[in-house]
Parts: C-alpha cells; sequence; structure tokens
C-alpha cells in the first residue's frame, strides 16, 4: 500500500489561503487505511479548519467527500454526479501524489492541491505503524534475499552481502535499524537457501526503471498503440 502522512496544519493552511469555496476530497484506499485521508480524516481536516478560519474571521466554505479511489478515473468520474465542481475555487485532496495528479488531469481548470506528504510503499507492522518495504525498482531480487528487499533495508541498497560497517547485526548508518543482510542471512538459513548467498547476483538493472514508468497489460497493448 502507499503510505502517507497529513502535512503540517499551517501548511495546509498556507496552501487554501484566499480561496472562498472548498472541496476537500478524501480516496477510500491506501490513505485511508494508513489513517491520513480517508473519510474520516477529511471531516477531522474540515472540522480543524472550519475552526480555525473561524477563528480569524474568514468567511470560507468547506465541503467534504470521499471517492473510493483518486487513482482511477473510474471513481473522479463519479465526483460529478456528487457535487458540482465548478462551484469550488479549490479541491483540497488528501491521496497520495498520484491520486492528486489524476485529479489535477481531469479537472484541469481547477486548482488542486495535495494535504498530505507521500511517503512510501509499505506494510502495516500493527495499529497506527507502517513501514517501507519497496523503492519499486522494477527489477525484483526478493527471490534470491529471502523476501526481504535490500533495496529498501539496507541504507546503502547493497544487493550482494553486507558492506564492511556491519556490527553485530546492526547498520552502521544508524545502529538502532538491523543490517539487511543479516536479517537477510537469518531467514535464507531459516529457509535452507544459504546457498542463494554464495552466487552473486548481476549488477542491479537501474536502467530498467523509467521516469516516469508506464505499464501497459498485454491484452490492452492494441488499444494504446
Ligand atoms: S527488489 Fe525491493 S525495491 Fe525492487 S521491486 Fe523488489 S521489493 Fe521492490
Ligand atoms: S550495515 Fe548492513 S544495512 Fe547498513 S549499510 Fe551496511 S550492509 Fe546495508
Amino acid at each position: 500500500m502507499i503510505v502517507a502522512k497529513r502535512k503540517p496544519f499551517n501548511e495546509i493552511k498556507e496552501l487554501i489561503s484566499g480561496s472562498k469555496k472548498i472541496l476537500i476530497l478524501g480516496c477510500g484506499t491506501c490513505v485511508a487505511v494508513c489513517l491520513a485521508g480517508g473519510e474520516k480524516e477529511v471531516a477531522i481536516l474540515a472540522s480543524q479548519l472550519k475552526m480555525a478560519l473561524g477563528l480569524v474571521n474568514e468567511d470560507v466554505e468547506i465541503d467534504e467527500l470521499t471517492i473510493e479511489r483518486q487513482c482511477d478515473r473510474e471513481f473522479i468520474e463519479e465526483i460529478s454526479t456528487k457535487v458540482n465542481v465548478d462551484d469550488y475555487d479549490l479541491i483540497l485532496s488528501t491521496a497520495c501524489g498520484a491520486g492528486v495528479q489524476l485529479l489535477s488531469d481531469v479537472f484541469d481548470h481547477k486548482v488542486v492541491v495535495p494535504a498530505l506528504n507521500t511517503t512510501f510503499i509499505g506494510v502495516a507492522e500493527g495499529p497506527g505503524m507502517w513501514t517501507e518495504r519497496c523503492r519499486s525498482c522494477s527489477d525484483c531480487v526478493l527471490a534470491d534475499t529471502g523476501g526481504i528487499c535490500p533495496v529498501t533495508i539496507c541504507a546503502k541498497g547493497l544487493v550482494n552481502g553486507p558492506c564492511g560497517g556491519t556490527r553485530h547485526g546492526k547498520c552502521e548508518i544508524d545502529p538502532e535499524k538491523d543490517c539487511a543482510w543479516t536479517l537477510i542471512y537469518n531467514r535464507l538459513k531459516k529457509l535452507g537457501r544459504l546457498n542463494r548467498m554464495e552466487q552473486a547476483l548481476p549488477p542491479k538493472r537501474y536502467s530498467v526503471q523509467q521516469y516516469p514508468a508506464k505499464i501497459v497489460h498485454e491484452a490492452y497493448r492494441r488499444r494504446y498503440e
């Protein structure tokens, strides 16, 4: 899932300053799960903004709406069945950066600003905690590393064993953190696959990463030719 967190409140206030009618648009998927931009967080943000703007006698109207996903045109089309987007000076989106951008594409005559900082692709570790697990490198090595990503977990992104700084299983960059390669070694040992560490992996193919990346599924190739 995409993990994000809300921008500082004062930054959000600055982003919306000068607008008289604002739509706060939530996203019901990843950012709802990480408690940053779903329906509840939209309601909290709307209340906080109304209170803060009310205190300085600013006459601003704020409406709220949350759709299933802002990174999918199908769901964005639903917005116009619920509100008239042209009534608003500004849309304050609580989606990830991808959602904000698609919203800006679809409503390209509207100012759309992000209320969140998109942070990483990760997993839920427990209530209220998420950790980064993937940097979407387009050349996954997890089969050789016991399902632990060295690109993400190792501070140097090393894919062929630890650097010389590893000490007692901890990382030299941050001794509070486990060395990724100790974790990988222990996992491979547990799986009886330590022989995987005997073969050097080929140099990481960072060239396969495209910025911006694009994927077209085989079945849909003709459609986009
Ligand atoms: S190697 Fe790591 S960063 Fe690359 S795709 Fe696999 S999990 Fe993601
Ligand atoms: S100590 Fe381990 S995790 Fe830290 S940079 Fe070196 S190999 Fe990577």
